[in-house]
């Protein structure tokens, strides 16, 4: 049997692979950042060319690593920054311009129209989302309302849309298979989670040609073969998935109930709900888990669109720490957060506010606040986020979280997830391997190409955990939280 599973793990900063061994243990990781672009308030892109040359010069590296042997690698696995979206001509490969990033709110005002011409709940019952720029289908029509020419070349059937997953399917087997898997799909706005296919009606609606989309599969199956002339060798693409979702399948969460939170760039709470759709009312979204043969899974999401890229901020924009782990020595010198708050909703809030005019601020500064109070406030906005998500998916499903899985680079963060357990009164646990989104990938991609026979023989690989205890009072967990929703409160409908 070949030795490893190759995970491409394609997020909003970085591009990463990792080998993985079959009893999931990592041989072999390289990472790559590259460029954000803002072109204007609030509008987040990416050039698709430098998604795809990180991601495969990564895939080289991590594999020259181990010697280099293309023979050793049964399959690869894909897992992607979801929603954000690129589209290209057909015939040449080329993006007809940069990809639009999942965060970026320039469609506030079509979705706000289509707010008001009374359409959320009909495309909700549909897709099972909220409408809001952050997916896919108002973004596609933006470009092909605003790239000149695109539209007509989109009707003349010359153009494909991807989500990043087909890009990259794309590109890995030179340009032969345009797909997709239904995680991916269902995060676009056009996919009906309940049929399975592109839904006729939202696509009339977003004015999108059926004929620019990706042919949707399983996420456990063979998408294709890569190109010998792209990576060296033809190698089965075998599993593909959203992040969040790939995540889940990492964290070994195959059954009802089970959820986990990822601290990324965003924020992302995925429960389980088993092979039923689970329809809420009340701000969170109802998406495809993965689909493994015939069998569909469904899962329950709250997010939250600025978790880790606030310490990203502290580093970049307000320049007051030089690495991100930096914020936890920093934040360990206080006590506490002197009663200040970050909010730090730079781009509108998610889940439960969903409010696209929200806008980041700092409250509660007197005289005797330093930059460490601001840096453990904002590592403790996370938490607050992330436990405002648990409350509205608790009332949602009347299940009470006993325990919540975690991963995402910020994980690694230890006072974040003490203060995380304190606020929630739960366990936190973090596996001793925090890639759960590569490994989710290359999991599904293991079941397809026979490394694993079942979920049975993948759960036998789940690591270790570090358990974070609750050690705060009700009284005290009360007050944080009354005083965090103060704070939020103030930051609602700032941006008109
Ligand atoms: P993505 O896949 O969304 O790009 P990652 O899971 O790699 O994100 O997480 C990266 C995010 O985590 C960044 O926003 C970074 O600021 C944050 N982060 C990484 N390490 C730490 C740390 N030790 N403490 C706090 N935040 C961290």
């Amino acid at each position: 049997m070949k030795k490893y599973i190759m995970a491409l793990d394609q997020g909003t900063t970085s591009s990463r692979c990792i080998l993985f061994t079959r009893d999931g243990k990592i041989a072999s990781a390289v990472s790559r950042e590259f460029p954000q672009i803002f072109p204007n308030d609030g509008w987040v892109e990416h050039d698709p060319l430098s998604i795809w040359s990180t991601q495969i010069s990564v895939a080289c590296e991590a594999l020259l690593k181990i010697g280099g042997n293309w023979k050793e690698v049964s399959g690869i696995g894909i897992t992607n920054q979801r929603e954000t979206v690129i589209v290209w001509d057909r015939k040449t490969g080329d993006p007809v311009c940069n990809a639009i990033v999942w965060q970026c709110r320039r469609t506030a005002e079509l979705c706000e129209q289509l707010r008001k011409d009374g359409l959320e709940d009909h495309i909700k019952e549909k897709t099972g989302l909220l409408l809001d720029p952050y997916f896919s289908a108002s973004k596609v029509k933006w470009i092909l309302d605003n790239v000149p020419g695109a539209r007509e070349k989109a009707e003349r059937g010359e153009l494909c849309f991807g989500t990043v997953d087909s890009w990259l399917i794309w590109k890995l087997t030179g340009g032969k298979i345009h797909a997709t898997d239904l995680s991916n799909a269902s995060r676009t706005m056009l996919f009906n989670i309940k049929t399975l296919d592109w839904d006729d009606e939202l696509l009339h609606l977003f004015g999108v040609p059926r004929s620019m989309l990706p042919q949707v599969l399983p996420s456990s199956s063979i998408f294709g073969y890569s190109d010998p002339e792209v990576l060296g060798a033809s190698l089965p693409i075998g599993g593909v998935a959203g992040d969040q979702q790939a995540a889940l399948f990492g964290q070994c969460c195959f059954g009802d109930g089970e959820l986990k939170n990822t601290y990324g760039t965003g924020g992302f709470l995925l429960m389980n709900t088993g092979e039923k759709p689970y329809m809420t009312t009340n701000g969170l979204i109802t998406t495809v888990a993965w689909g493994i043969k015939d069998k569909v899974t469904y899962a329950l999401e709250g997010s939250v669109f600025v978790c880790g890229a606030a310490i990203q901020w502290l580093r970049d924009g307000l320049k007051i720490i030089e690495s991100s782990a930096d914020s936890e020595y920093y934040a360990s010198k206080v006590g506490d957060s002197g009663g200040v708050y970050v909010v730090p909703a730079f781009q509108g809030l998610g889940a439960p506010w969903w409010d696209p005019y929200a806008r980041g601020m700092i409250i509660g500064i007197t005289r005797a606040t330093t930059k460490n109070h601001i840096i453990r406030a904002t590592l403790e906005s996370m938490g607050y986020q992330t436990a405002d998500v648990i409350d509205l998916m608790e009332r949602s499903t009347d299940m009470k979280v006993k325990a919540l899985r975690v991963d995402g680079g910020a994980s690694a963060n230890n006072l974040l997830l003490s203060f995380q357990s304190d606020i929630l009164s739960i366990p936190i646990e973090r596996p001793s391997c925090i890639e759960t989104t590569a490994l989710g990938a290359a999991y599904l991609c293991g079941l397809s190409v026979g490394t694993y026979s079942s979920l049975e023989e993948i759960r036998k690989n789940a690591s270790q955990t570090d358990v974070f205890s609750p050690s705060k009072d009700e009284k005290w967990r009360k007050e944080r939280i009354k005083e965090w929703r103060k704070a939020v409160s103030r930051s609602l409908v700032w941006k008109e």
